[in-house]
């Protein structure tokens, strides 16, 4: 806290400083070049003054907006960079637990067609300790980056592709009907494993579930990761549907 102060009462000593250091610099620009004037030619006509009022400004202003421009442009970059750290996955790119709860509470939350299912899933690659135990972490992190692209571009439009952390990944959009979300999840897996991310024999296993009237996205995403303990249960590499979409009912997050 106390830090956070030092930090506040730094910048504003700066804003001040700088303030402080354009106003000179105005004044002494816009003084100077009228002084010399006056010493050359004392006599200054309605001419001249129209000159000076006009002509200063016309210089002193550009430059001293590109300054302010220029540091304007550098905070604003500054807080790209921090919005897409604090959303972004640093290995893989992808959108992080936080952006995943954002993009999916949004569309969980939009208005849509009486037939369209919200569905989320949670994605964990098969043994995924054995190829970091085997062939290193370096290869491991090729392989979330490899998957991570092919999830990418395998996802649907609307569909969000986050990862959660570790070897796990998160999938919720909307889908015309159940029977093609559950095309969808299947064709996934398969695909998985036919591009072989990184080269390896790499396969997926994933629980997935219908999104309940009234149900928020934390318990629809738990019920998708005990269906995931059922794929991996009933031997990997597939997709599972959450048993029985019965919930409790809980307002909506
Ligand atoms: P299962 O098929 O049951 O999911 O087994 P698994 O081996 O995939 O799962 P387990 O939870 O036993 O191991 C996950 C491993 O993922 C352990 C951890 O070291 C590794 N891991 C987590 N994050 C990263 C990462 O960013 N990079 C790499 N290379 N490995 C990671
Ligand atoms: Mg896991
Ligand atoms: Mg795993």
């Amino acid at each position: 806290m106390g830090n956070i102060k030092l930090q506040l009462s730094k910048h504003a000593w700066k804003a001040v400083r700088t303030t402080s250091t354009v106003t000179l610099a105005a004044t002494v620009l816009a003084f100077l070049p009228v002084w010399i004037w006056l010493q050359v030619d004392p006599v200054i006509t309605v001419r001249d003054i129209y000159i000076s009022a006009i002509g200063l400004p016309l210089l002193i202003s550009p430059a001293c907006s590109i300054g302010i421009q220029r540091a304007h442009l550098k905070v604003r970059r500054l807080a790209d960079r921090n919005e897409y750290l604090a959303n972004h996955d640093e290995l893989t790119g992808l959108p992080n637990r936080r952006a995943f709860f954002a993009r999916a509470g949004e569309l969980l939350a939009r208005p849509r067609c009486s037939t369209d299912v919200f569905v989320c899933a949670i994605a964990d690659i098969d043994n995924f300790k054995r190829i970091n135990d085997t062939l290193g972490h370096e290869t491991g992190d090729l392989v979330l980056k490899s998957l991570s692209s092919a999830l990418q571009d395998f996802a649907p439009e609307g569909v969000t592709v986050a990862r959660l952390g570790g070897e796990e990944f998160a999938l919720a959009g909307l889908f015309a009907s159940e029977t093609a979300a559950r095309i969808w999840f299947e064709a996934l897996v398969r695909e998985t494993a036919r591009r072989r991310p990184a080269s390896l024999d790499v396969t997926i296993s994933l629980g997935w579930c219908v999104g309940q009237s009234g149900e928020n996205l934390s318990t629809q995403l738990s019920r998708a990761d005990h269906a995931l303990y059922e794929a991996k249960y009933a031997g990997k590499n597939r997709a599972v549907k959450a048993r029985g979409d019965v919930v409790r009912i809980v307002s909506v997050a």
